[in-house]
């Protein structure tokens, strides 16, 4: 243990190994601390801190929103990094049991999109921050409304997706990749206060992540989506060069791992959730500010990704399936763009850095696959040629 949060007697939350892990610990009555498990009260324990409101308590910062207590705890009992207790069915703590190297970008985006009133996401009730020894913060604890019956994306527009190729009723899907759009609209017009301009060095940075994600690529072992990166290397490059030239475009702190993974679906109402930034990136490039086409390519390419998911589980109809994922991804761009507009923000949207970044997304899908999870090269590997063939084929 390298630092302790008490939170009532007999919880706390621990540091472990300098920072690699932020854990809830209980006391059993022998006097012994172990690691806590839903149903111990440590979640609890943390509404109680969070219900005496904000304050710095030695290294830890505690920044409370709701001073609502809630009891009865459960795990959430889904896949995930971190590991997530449910409270009274009133909110979810999210214990950062995998600690990200600081600094964290979610406690600022939070909070200003909070300020802004943006509601496009599960209401924050508080979070818990560290400060390490090296003076860097990051994100122990993050308590949110739970959300009944929340999916995610990779549930919802699959679902959506599958049903409107099977039945030829796409108006469902097409309601929901809008919806989506306007609530990405929105999240970044309550982020515009945040936004700055990308210097020429800013530019020159991401064409060369870009053009050093396509040389990745092509390095990577032989699967068809990386022969497709050689044997199209040229055009690939080609279209990942314009991001050099996006100097003076908006940038914002935007979401920075925007996909339809992170938006949640609960009672009708899309909710877009995890501000903790790309896994990918190291620490220092998860803080740095966006364009905001980085979002929206995200989600456009994502709900691409969905429809290659779709296919794989259901036979589909592969004309049927293309028309429902071009207008999908129309409805969500179309509806997207209009919020913004009403909003007053068009400037904040380069919609030429759409495809660039939609094609760096591919790219970095296929260095995933083929270290971490082959399982998913599938995806990748329908989606290089898919994206781009666009535009050219109709
Ligand atoms: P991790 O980053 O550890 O994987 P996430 O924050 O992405 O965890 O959450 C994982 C899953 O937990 C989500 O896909 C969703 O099913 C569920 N979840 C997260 N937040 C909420 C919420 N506020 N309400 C209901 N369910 C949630
Ligand atoms: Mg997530």
């Amino acid at each position: 243990m390298s630092d302790a949060l008490d939170l009532t007697d007999g919880t706390r939350l621990v540091i472990v190994g300098a920072g690699l892990a932020a854990l809830p610990e209980v006391r059993d009555a022998d006097g012994r601390w172990r690691r806590a498990l839903a149903g111990d009260g440590v979640a609890e324990a943390l509404l109680d801190v969070l219900a005496r409101g904000s304050g710095q308590l030695g290294n830890f910062t505690v920044t409370s929103w709701v001073t609502r207590k809630a009891f009865g705890e459960r795990a959430i009992g889904v896949d995930q990094t971190n590991e997530s207790v449910v409270v009274g069915e009133l909110a979810v703590v999210k214990w950062a049991t995998h600690l990200q190297e600081g600094p964290h970008p979610a406690p600022r985006r939070i909070a200003v999109l909070r300020d802004a009133g943006f509601t496009g996401m599960p209401t924050p009730w508080g979070l818990v921050t560290w400060r390490s020894p090296s003076g860097v913060q990051t994100m122990v604890a993050s308590v949110d409304e739970y959300l009944p019956g929340a999916v995610d994306g990779w549930s919802w527009a699959v679902d959506l997706i599958t049903a409107a190729v099977q039945t030829g009723t796409v108006t469902p899907f097409l309601d929901a990749a809008a919806a989506v759009g306007t609530v990405i609209a929105e999240l970044h017009g309550a982020l515009s206060g945040t936004a700055t301009v990308a210097s020429p060095s800013d530019a020159r940075r991401w064409r060369g992540d870009a053009l050093d994600a396509l040389n990745v690529v092509c390095a990577l072992d032989d699967v068809a989506s990386v022969r497709c990166a050689r044997a199209r290397r040229d055009e690939i490059a080609a279209i990942l060069d314009d991001v050099g030239a996006a100097d003076g475009t908006p940038v914002l702190e935007g979401h920075g791992d925007l996909h339809v993974g992170q938006v949640l679906l609960s009672g009708g109402r899309f909710a877009v959730t995890d501000f903790d930034g790309n896994p990918v990136l190291t620490a220092q490039e998860r803080m740095s500010p966006v364009p905001a086409a980085l979002d929206v390519a995200g989600m456009a390419q994502s709900l691409a990704h969905a429809a290659i998911v779709a296919a794989k589980y259901a036979h589909l109809d592969p004309a049927m399936l293309a028309d429902v994922d071009a207008s999908g991804r129309a409805a969500f761009l179309g509806a997207y763009a209009q919020r913004l507009h009403a909003l007053g923000h068009d400037e904040l949207y380069r919609p030429e850095l759409l495809r660039p970044f939609r094609l760096q997304q591919v790219l970095r899908e296929i260095i995933y696959a083929v270290r971490h999870l082959p399982r998913w090269g599938y995806v990748a590997d329908a989606a290089l040629p898919a994206v781009l063939d666009e535009g050219v084929a109709r």
